[in-house]
């Protein structure tokens, strides 16, 4: 099923996300986690694309593998660090195995900056996804802006680039305070953005974990959330009670201020993902 088609119900959605294995000898593990992930019958699930090349190969395999438990697969699918042959070469694959969604990404420019430089920015990958075939095609969005942006409004108007290129649907990048997600949609639909945004969540549920986000990403820390670090951070079980508890309040609130669509960073961890679902049984039915 298409994902546009999913959020066009109207009705509150939860999905998850997972990773694959960087190795074949993590895959069966991976395996294990997806399936224990997609017995919770999520909307959807999407499975990441590793940007330079890495665990790109078991992308299509566990999205296939996810698609045969009787759940929608999103596909991520980067360009910068590709080439064009080699992009067409998943989206054939993809079409072989009857994968309808793609998570269209430019990936993060390697660190010594070398690319084979045949795309520069995602909304020519989503323009290439859009003539080859009938996929429904999402992108990335942030409420805080991109760490490459020099300014949000800028980062808006590139969004509304991608939209344009044809793009169904925007997953936002991981927040902390809901009032910045809140901006950020009057910001979009000011700009005329009218495609469904779907809000990212993560739980987080140790310190080690939100010391890279913080690294990698950037995100806004709200004193509230700092708090339960400050106090739990050290005790793994309580950590992992309070960042699960946490995220439930977000995506309660997230859903009474009708944003319907939620996607979860699971970190492919099944029991994480379960005892959301549980938290929000009779919220998200
Ligand atoms: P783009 O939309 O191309 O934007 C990149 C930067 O270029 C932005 O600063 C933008 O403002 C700017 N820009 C865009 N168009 C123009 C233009 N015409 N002129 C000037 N500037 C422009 N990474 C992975 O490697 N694998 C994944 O599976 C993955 N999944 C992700 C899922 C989500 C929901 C999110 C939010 C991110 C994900 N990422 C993933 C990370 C992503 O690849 C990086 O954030 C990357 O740096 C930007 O990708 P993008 O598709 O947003 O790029």
């Amino acid at each position: 099923m298409k994902i546009r088609d999913i959020l066009a119900q109207g009705k509150p959605t939860l999905s998850f996300e997972v990773f694959p294995p960087k190795t074949e000898a993590a895959y069966e593990s991976v395996e294990a986690a997806a399936k224990e992930i997609a017995k919770l019958k999520p909307s959807f699930m999407s499975v990441t694309y590793g940007a330079g090349g890495g665990t790109s190969k078991y992308t299509v395999a566990i999205a296939s593998m996810i698609q045969d438990q009787g759940v929608t697969p999103l596909a991520h699918l980067t360009c910068v660090s590709s080439t064009k042959e080699k992009v067409h070469q998943v989206l054939e694959e993809l079409k072989e195995k009857k994968i309808e969604n793609i998570l269209a990404l430019r990936g993060d420019i390697p660190a010594d900056g070398v690319t084979p430089k045949e795309y520069r920015y995602a909304s020519q990958l989503i323009r290439e996804i859009k003539e080859s075939g009938d996929f429904c095609i999402g992108a990335a969005c942030y409420p805080e802006g991109h760490v490459e942006s020099e300014n949000k409004t800028d980062d808006i108007l590139h969004l509304k680039e991608k939209v344009e290129a044809g793009c169904d649907f925007v997953t936002t990048q991981m927040f902390f305070d809901n009032n910045i997600l809140y901006n950020f949609l009057y910001r979009v639909r000011e700009q005329g953005i009218m495609v469904p945004v779907v809000a990212g969540i993560m739980p987080v549920t140790s310190k080690s974990q939100i010391k890279r986000i913080g690294l990698m990403s950037g995100t806004e820390l709200p004193v509230r959330f700092r708090a339960l670090l400050d106090r739990f951070g050290d005790d793994p079980a309580a950590m992992k009670q309070a960042g699960i508890a946490y995220a439930t309040e977000q995506i309660i609130d997230l859903i009474a201020n009708g944003v319907n669509a939620i996607h979860v960073y699971t970190m492919n961890k099944p029991d994480v993902a379960a005892k959301l679902r549980e938290n929000l049984s009779e919220i998200i039915r």
